[in-house]
């Protein structure tokens, strides 16, 4: 396990807070959003400005930081692929458990750790942007997507048709549908 470096930005000493339980702080910090925060359809862009406001406090197993994160969104429409920008906000809460206080059942990596007094906001702020996201992301709720015949986007000229296909493959194979399966109309 690599160790964690104070000088990153999503890396925070809790050093100030002090280890008597009850003890709190605020911390609020602008941070430059670090790379993949997001899926490929809809992320944070890397370095772009994310806005943290945090309360630590101190407890008896560690330190429990609650987290609020505001950031702008880049992506695409998963219809249309027409740009998408919005924006973000996510909470987080998570206990880092002293290093020395260790029980046989949080042996397993699920556990969030102090390492010499620095936390590690990054998985949870990943996480948390992640589970805020849609799977399949819109530029409005009704795109109407691409025309599949032509990929016009159909948003644009919600009247776009085209004519009967007059290619004669296309020709022939209507006639076929039209011979084996006749729809009644
Ligand atoms: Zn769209
Ligand atoms: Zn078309």
């Amino acid at each position: 396990m690599k160790s964690l470096d104070p000088r990153a930005p999503l890396v925070l000493d809790t050093r100030e807070l002090g280890r008597r339980p009850g003890s709190q702080r605020q911390v609020s910090r602008q941070v430059p959003a670090p790379a993949d925060l997001g899926i490929e359809v809809l992320h944070v862009p890397e370095g772009a400005p994310v806005d943290l406001d945090l309360r630590l406090e101190s407890v008896m197993e560690g330190v429990l930081v609650t987290g609020e994160a505001r950031a702008t969104l880049e992506g695409e429409c998963a219809r249309c692929l027409e740009p998408i920008s919005d924006e973000i906000e996510v909470t987080f809460q998570e206990l880092y458990v002293y290093e020395q206080h260790q029980t046989p059942h949080d042996e397993d990596d699920e556990v969030s750790r102090l390492e010499d007094d620095l936390v590690d906001l990054e998985p949870q702020l990943r996480d948390a942007v992640v589970l805020a996201l849609p799977f399949q992301p819109l530029c409005r709720d009704d795109c109407p997507g691409l025309c599949t015949e032509c990929g016009a986007r159909l948003a644009d000229d919600p009247d776009h048709s085209h004519e009967e296909p007059i290619d004669p493959r296309w020709a022939g194979l209507a006639a076929l549908q039209q011979d084996e399966a006749p729809r009644g109309d």
